[in-house]
């Protein structure tokens, strides 16, 4: 880090040393719900693989960051509850977000209870359909008494404050952008995933919907966060979410929102290569290929040329990589991943040439026969 990045209110501005430099992150206004939120929001599932007490820690950092938008999910195992532990006691300036994956009135109900009293809140204040990705299921929201009715109710009773929408579709992120229903959307949007510039921002910003860019680092394919938020810079009114298991890595962006905003020409060239490197033919690591019936980690392999570029040898022969390379041979080539995967991968292809990737990479150190 370059240089102390802090962020502090008003009265501390004023009560503060006038030595020290002071960083504020910028607010953006999230469309129509009129919600003002930091420039970056917190995105809620790696907290899931820390310890709790790490997971409090790192979500009280990113508040003292300036952070006040965290978005969460049902889904994300232990994540809300995480949150709500870590929010309690300074719950004031920041604005929540969680998701229910439900497609009927009943159990959107259930979630919007149990998130409630998981982020031991009185309201959300957002309330997001999460990953909305076929036609049947955008249509199942809005049948009588089901899941839109419901979280309307909600709102009408101020237990939800607005209501959004999720999706790694973008037919139906334009469907529900253009609908009138939802105040914002969500959606995978990185300098290799760049396809929300086209037609989805503009929509957004003409039908006054609040962005979310999900996915800023490209699910983990991008390693460098200077470039990837400085690219997001350039969308006035996109708010991206991050996930992120360390303090560390927020001040990192942090400084990025609140340094120079033009991109160089070193910057844009650096993104090309990458692009050009990674091309379309990238996992994002969202899992929804999953669950397996023999238990690969795909993602993992799907990921493993970003995992041999990064890691030591010794990380690649022992450990969760080795494990995940010995565990693909059981693939029963069913094909049901592949059906699950909103990118429309061909996994089983790309697994089999980052396994021979993999075993290349580990003959040349030396240290095949480990596996
Ligand atoms: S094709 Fe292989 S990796 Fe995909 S779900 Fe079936 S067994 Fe799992
Ligand atoms: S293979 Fe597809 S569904 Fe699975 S994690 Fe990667 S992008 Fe997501």
């Amino acid at each position: 880090m370059g240089r102390i990045v802090e962020h502090v209110n008003a009265t501390q501005v004023e009560m503060d040393t006038p030595y020290r430099e002071v960083v504020v992150m910028h607010t953006v206004r999230l469309g129509r719900t009129g919600l003002m939120v930091s420039a970056v929001g917190f995105g809620g599932i790696p907290i899931q693989r820390l310890s709790e007490a790490q997971a409090i820690e790192v979500v009280r950092g990113c508040i003292d960051l300036g952070v006040t938008f965290l978005d969460t999910a049902t889904g994300y195992t232990t994540s809300e509850e995480r949150i709500g532990r870590a929010i309690s006691g300074r719950r004031e300036g920041l604005v929540i977000a969680t998701k229910s994956p439900a497609r009927d009135g009943a159990g959107v109900r259930d979630h919007l209870a149990l998130s409630l009293q998981r982020l031991r809140l009185e309201t959300i204040d957002l309330f997001q359909f999460h990953n909305v990705s076929e036609r049947a299921d955008f249509d199942a929201l809005f049948v009588s008494g089901g899941p839109f009715e419901v979280i309307c109710h909600a709102r009408d009773e101020g237990v939800v404050g607005h209501i959004g929408f999720t999706t790694h579709s973008m037919e139906m992120a334009l469907r529900a952008t253009a609908s009138g229903h939802f105040e914002t959307v969500m959606f995978p949007f990185n300098f290799i995933t760049e396809e929300a510039a086209d037609r989805l921002i503009p929509l957004a910003l003409q039908n006054d919907v609040g962005f979310i860019a999900m996915k800023p680092m490209g699910g983990g394919m991008l390693e460098d966060a200077t470039l990837a938020f400085k690219y997001l810079r350039q969308f006035s009114g996109v708010v991206p979410i991050v996930g992120i298991e360390q303090t560390t890595e927020m001040e990192q962006i942090v400084e990025v929102m609140t340094g120079p905003a033009d991109l160089t020409a070193e910057e844009k060239a650096c993104m090309a290569q990458l692009r050009a490197e990674l091309g379309t033919r990238f996992c994002r690591r969202c899992d929804y290929c999953q669950p397996c019936p023999e238990d690969i980690p795909i993602s993992t392999l799907m990921t493993l040329p970003s995992a041999i570029k990064r890691l030591p040898t010794d990380s690649l022969t022992n450990g969760w990589v080795g494990e995940a390379v010995e565990q693909a041979a059981h693939c029963a080539d069913c094909g049901e991943c592949e059906l699950r995967c909103p990118y429309h991968l061909p996994i089983r292809q790309m697994m089999d040439e980052h396994v021979s990737v993999y075993h290349h990479a580990v003959g040349r150190y030396g240290a095949s026969a480990a596996i």
